[in-house]
């Protein structure tokens, strides 16, 4: 636990000056059934997946903090073109791309 601490503040420094977010950004850690990932737009809490998350596997932690800061940073839960935009200026398409697909794999793996 305390590695994955470590990985998510370095990340999440590295994400808010990307995006120029100078709010305080919570991130906890918590099991949940359907999501990754989600973000508290107004109390600036992310909330990611216990389930999903792996210490090992800092491109998807990267992916889903990059993700939700992107919502936090537009103000807005849905998935426009612009919440795209930004995010794959930010950490790449093919990236993006390979970690969404992670994410469905390790739901099918919990689920099994
Ligand atoms: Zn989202």
């Amino acid at each position: 636990m305390q590695i994955i601490r470590a990985k998510i503040n370095e990340i999440l420094e590295e994400a808010k000056k990307d995006y120029g977010i100078g709010d305080k950004i919570k991130v906890v850690l918590k099991p949940m059934k359907v999501k990754a990932a989600s973000v508290s737009l107004k109390k600036g809490i992310v909330r990611l997946n216990k389930n999903i998350v792996d210490p090992e596997d800092d491109v998807l932690l990267r992916y889903l903090i990059y993700h939700e800061l992107a919502h936090y940073k537009l103000k807005s839960k849905y998935h426009t073109r612009d919440f795209y935009e930004l995010l794959y200026s930010k950490i790449g398409r093919e990236q993006a791309v390979a970690a969404e697909e992670k994410i469905i794999r390790r739901f099918t793996e919990i689920r099994d």
